[in-house]
């Protein structure tokens, strides 16, 4: 099972991993094309590099969780 978040339906989605139509690796991520529920054919994209890429585009401040 895969939990997907649809992007035109904006829910998540437990999909089955048989909807999973192609999985293709790329260098830095791999590609996974999924069936959603709502009719369409999304992409997801994972990966170690692709996470830590997400992540250093995404750089920011961690909110201080321990200050009272
Ligand atoms: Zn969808």
């Amino acid at each position: 099972m895969l939990l997907i978040t649809c992007p035109v339906t904006r829910t998540d989605e437990l999909v089955a991993d048989r909807r999973i139509r192609s999985v293709v690796n790329h260098p830095t991520h791999i590609a996974l094309h999924v069936e959603c529920p709502c009719g369409g054919v999304h992409v997801y994209r994972t990966g170690r590099r692709w996470e830590a890429a997400r992540r250093a585009a995404a750089a920011r401040p961690a909110p201080e969780l321990t200050s009272a």
